[in-house]
Order: structure tokens, then C-alpha cells, then sequence
């Protein structure tokens, strides 16, 4: 029950639905963190991430498929992957900042916005408005813009993919889901991926594939997988003993979108969403008897913006920064206040995934790559010039907002507010957006970077396919989760064409 109440989202990550992973250590990115190590957290749940996340719905911006085409994946423009989005989704949303045509009806997952929304994030909107920002239905193609957030939400409550998708499904002879059992490899014979390998309460299992074995275990474990089982960089695997089956460039390409932590704004006023509000009688009786209020706020995510922070607002040019606006902050216990959570679209940093040892039970080595190329934090000190801005603006003078000021210790000395103190504060208060993706980057034959094909085949392997969000060329502009849907909707109709189905 408390998955499913869109405020708690954050507290998800520290429950056993969390395969709680960190990033190795770095000299660039998450410093100031226990450890220098970034947590990463992943859905170790049926739903994966969908149960855990902030369920922000964003496809993303059309020349983001586009560019996988280019990049010699057919079948993956904008027009093409554009039916798949429509076909899952079932639209609720009535208000007139967002274009129904654009959207569809009928699909498993439910798209709404939430039904509350707080005085803080209709002065974000209008603020945009002021700098000369259009108010944008940021799923129809062209990002650009601010506006309310849409959300795969169902009457105020969660809508993970296991509930979209496979509660529906659930009695069909045809399915069978083993529950609490762990992939620990994939079983090939002469190239041919034949059936898996598992543990389930300690015993060892395994399971025949009579067409094909299809891999969806996320950014992290499908690559780390692949590579338990032979495929990956032959000097890697056999490093650690592994036979090599096919040398391909698995675990390379990873992909995130860096956040920098903690731009906080205070206000005086009692407009934002303090630890006890989730206390509170009225508001607990608001949300369970009527799926009203607060509670149905996404982890406090209200607005969303996407901007070219190097061009003047209303420019045609594609977005490089999204933020996140959020009506609570960690300071929230002791004063109102909100958060700008802002992140890099198209980050130039590259990360990487690889095995520690052959144990399956043991964690693979994440190197997040944040802030390893220069030009990704320049776009978030840019981003604090911009959220400053934006709280000088009219719409939000009533709050009086005022930025937070408690610097970093070691950044102290750039001088407080200038623009090396954010670059430090950004290498230092790091914090992921959760989109881990393209570490089993998909490209044509002769791609020497791909892993899969664009009919999402691992190449040179027969009958196994991934189909998560690691096949993603380029990460996304905008949050992972419906994109990662619609490759599966893709890829569902790539495999029932090939078996002649469909
Ligand atoms: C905290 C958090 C917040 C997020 N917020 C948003 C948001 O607001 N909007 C958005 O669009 N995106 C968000 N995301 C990202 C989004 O949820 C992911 O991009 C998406 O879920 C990726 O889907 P996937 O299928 O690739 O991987 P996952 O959803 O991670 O699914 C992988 C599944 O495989 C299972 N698995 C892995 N290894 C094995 C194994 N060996 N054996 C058996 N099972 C295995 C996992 O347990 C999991 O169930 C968030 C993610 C997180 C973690």
C-alpha cells in the first residue's frame, strides 16, 4: 500500500525493494557522499524500478529517435516509436495545458496528473512565463518549456508496470512468473541461447527456451548477465576466467543523467510539503477517502521544465537541462522550502559496468562516469544561474524565496554563489536521476560499439534479445521510464513478427 502513495516515493529506496547499488568512487562526481560512492538505487521488485521511481511520465523529445535512426538503427524514429508510447497509454488528464490529440486512450498504463496542486508550483509555471518560457504539453513531441507534471498514476495512487501490465494478464495459461528466484545465467549452446540458469531458495534451477530467451534485468544487471555468461569484452571476461562466446562491447556506453544536489529555495509561507504533513488527520483522511491532496503530489515532483540554458527562451534548439521542481526538500522537517532538481539531458560523460568476479550474487562494478567530461557541469551552474532567476521573478514574490545558504565546506573557498562554488558543489552534492541506460547499446552490423541489433538481437547470438532500458543508444532527453516501456512495446511486436504472430 505505501508503494503506491505518490508522496512516499522516496522513502521506497530504503526498503528491500532496493537492490541498493553505489557507484565506485570518483574524483569528479558524488564527493561529498559516504564513501564518495553515489547509491544507485534499482527496483529489486516485480516492476523493477516502476515501483520504486518518481513515476514522472516524459517520452522524451522527437529528435532524440531521430537521432537513434541516424545513428543506423531503423525503425527507431520518432514517427516510428511514436505509435508505441500511444499504444500503452490510457490518458486521464483534463486540464488545458496538455494536447489530447497527443496522447492515447485504452492502453494498460495509466497516465494522470496529480489532483492536488500546490501554490509553489503554479508560481514555477508562471515564473517560466515571465522569462519568456512557453507552458508546454512536454509529451507531444517538442519538450520545450515548463509545466505540471504527468505522471503514471491511476486515481491518486501508483501505476507500476507489474500492475499495468501484468495484473491483467495474470491467469493466462500461457504465463508463468516464478517469484524470488535469481537469474544467474544464460545458457548457450553453439551460439544459441538455449534457456537460463536460476536460484531459487538456494537451489539451483533451470529453465529450456524452445524459440527465445529475452533479457530485461535493467542497465545494470542485463549487461552484468550477458557477461557472466560469455558476452562481453573478451579481455574482461577472460581476466576473470570466463570462456569467451562472443567479444562484444557489453557494460560500455553506460549512461545517467547527473543531478546537482540540494538547490533549495526557502520560503515564508506554509505552502510546501513538511515531514509531518504525512501525519496529519485531515490529510491522511483527504487521500484515503477521497485519493485527494498532497499525498497524491509524485515524491513532492510538481512542475517540470526543459531548457537550452545556452539559448535565449523560445530558440528551436533541443533542451540540455530539465528540472524537476519539488515542493519539499530535505530541509523540509524544520522550514518550507523547495527544490530545484536539475539535471543534464544529453550528458557527454560515458560509464561503465564490469564483473568483479564470476559470484552472480556479487555486485558488478559501476563507474557512474558523472562530470568525467567538463562540459556536463557547466550546463547545471548555468541551471543555478537560471533557478535564481527564476525565484527573483513576480509570480513567486509572495513566498519570498530565499536560497538556501549553507555551502559545501570544501567549495567554500570558490566564494559563496559564484560560479566555481556550483561547480564544485555539483561534483560534490551529486546526485543520479535514476536513468541508468545503454550499456547494451543497441546499433547495426559493423557498429563496433553495439550490442544488439535494432531488432534488439544480441549480435552474433542466436534467439536472445534485451529489451530494457540498456539498449538505448543515446539516453533519452527526459526521464527513462516511458521510453524503456515503449522498447518493450516494440519489442513485443518485433518478436510476435518474427515468430509470425502478428
Ligand atoms: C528511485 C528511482 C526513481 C525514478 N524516477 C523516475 C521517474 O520519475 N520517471 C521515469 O521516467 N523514470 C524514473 N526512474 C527510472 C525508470 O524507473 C527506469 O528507467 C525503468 O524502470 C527502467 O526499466 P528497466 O526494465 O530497464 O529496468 P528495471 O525497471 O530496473 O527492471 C529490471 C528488473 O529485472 C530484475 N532483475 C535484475 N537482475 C535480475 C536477475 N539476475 N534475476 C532476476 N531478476 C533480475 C530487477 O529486480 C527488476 O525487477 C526512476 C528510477 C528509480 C530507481
Amino acid at each position: 500500500m505505501m508503494m503506491n502513495i505518490p508522496l512516499l516515493a522516496p522513502m521506497l529506496q530504503f526498503t528491500a525493494a532496493n537492490w541498493r547499488y553505489y557507484s565506485e568512487p570518483s574524483k569528479n562526481a558524488c564527493m561529498g557522499l559516504k564513501g564518495g560512492r553515489c547509491p544507485l538505487p534499482r527496483g529489486k521488485v516485480m516492476g523493477g524500478s516502476s515501483v520504486l521511481n518518481f513515476m514522472v511520465y516524459a517520452r522524451g523529445d522527437a529528435r532524440d529517435y531521430d537521432n537513434w535512426a541516424a545513428m543506423g538503427n531503423k525503425g527507431w524514429s520518432w514517427k516510428e516509436v511514436y505509435p508505441y508510447f500511444l499504444k500503452s497509454e490510457d490518458f486521464q488528464i483534463k486540464e488545458n495545458w496538455v494536447e489530447p490529440e497527443a496522447h492515447g486512450q485504452g492502453g494498460y498504463m495509466s497516465v494522470d496528473t496529480a489532483p492536488y496542486k500546490s501554490p509553489l508550483v503554479h508560481a514555477f509555471v508562471k515564473a517560466g512565463a515571465e522569462l519568456g518560457y512557453k507552458l508546454t504539453d512536454y509529451n507531444a513531441g517538442d519538450i520545450s518549456g515548463f509545466s505540471y507534471v504527468q505522471s503514471t498514476t491511476k486515481n491518486g495512487s501508483r501505476m507500476s508496470t507489474s500492475q499495468a501490465f501484468l495484473h491483467p494478464i495474470r491467469k493466462r495459461r500461457n504465463l508463468n512468473v516464478v517469484k524470488y528466484a535469481m537469474v544467474t545465467k544464460i545458457i548457450i549452446e553453439n551460439e544459441r541461447a538455449v534457456g537460463v540458469e536460476y536460484i531459487k531458495n538456494n537451489k539451483k534451477f533451470s529453465v529450456k527456451a524452445k524459440r527465445e530467451v529475452i533479457l530485461s534485468a535493467g542497465a545494470i544487471n542485463s549487461p552484468q548477465l550477458l557477461m557472466l555468461s560469455g558476452i562481453g569484452p573478451k579481455e574482461h571476461l577472460q581476466s576473470l576466467g570466463i570462456r569467451v562466446i562472443k567479444d562484444l562491447p557489453v557494460g560500455y556506453n553506460l549512461i545517467d543523467h547527473p543531478v546537482i544536489g540540494y538547490v533549495i529555495f526557502t520560503v515564508d509561507k506554509p505552502v510546501s510539503a513538511t515531514e509531518d504533513i504525512v501525519t496529519d488527520a485531515e490529510v491522511l483522511n483527504d487521500y484515503f477517502t477521497h485519493r485527494k491532496g498532497i499525498l497524491t503530489t509524485t515524491g513532492g515532483l510538481e512542475g517540470v521544465a526543459f531548457i537550452d540554458v545556452n539559448s535565449p527562451p523560445g530558440s528551436v534548439s533541443q533542451p540540455n537541462l530539465e528540472i524537476q521542481f519539488c515542493t519539499s526538500s530535505p530541509i523540509s522537517k524544520n522550514v518550507y522550502s523547495y527544490l530545484m532538481f536539475m539535471t543534464v539531458m544529453h550528458p557527454k560523460s560515458r560509464g561503465r559496468i564490469s564483473l568483479r568476479n564470476t559470484d552472480p550474487l556479487s555486485k558488478p562494478k559501476i563507474e557512474i562516469g558523472f562530470f568525467n567530461h567538463p562540459d556536463d557541469v557547466k550546463i547545471l551552474v548555468k541551471g543555478v544561474e537560471l533557478s535564481k532567476n527564476l525565484s527573483n521573478t513576480k509570480a513567486f514574490a509572495e513566498f519570498n524565496p530565499k536560497l538556501y545558504d549553507k555551502p559545501i565546506p570544501q567549495c567554500a573557498k570558490h566564494g559563496r554563489d559564484s560560479e566555481a562554488y556550483w561547480a564544485c558543489h555539483a561534483k560534490y552534492l551529486t546526485v543520479t536521476n535514476y536513468h541508468q541506460c545503454g550499456t547494451c547499446k543497441m546499433g547495426p552490423a559493423g557498429d563496433p560499439t553495439a550490442v544488439v541489433d535494432p531488432k534488439l538481437r544480441v549480435h552474433g547470438i542466436k534467439g536472445l534479445r534485451v529489451i530494457d532500458a540498456s539498449i538505448m543508444p543515446m539516453i533519452s532527453s527526459a526521464n527513462t521510464n516511458a521510453p524503456t516501456i515503449m522498447i518493450a512495446e516494440k519489442g513485443a511486436d518485433m518478436i510476435k513478427k518474427d515468430w509470425k504472430r502478428l
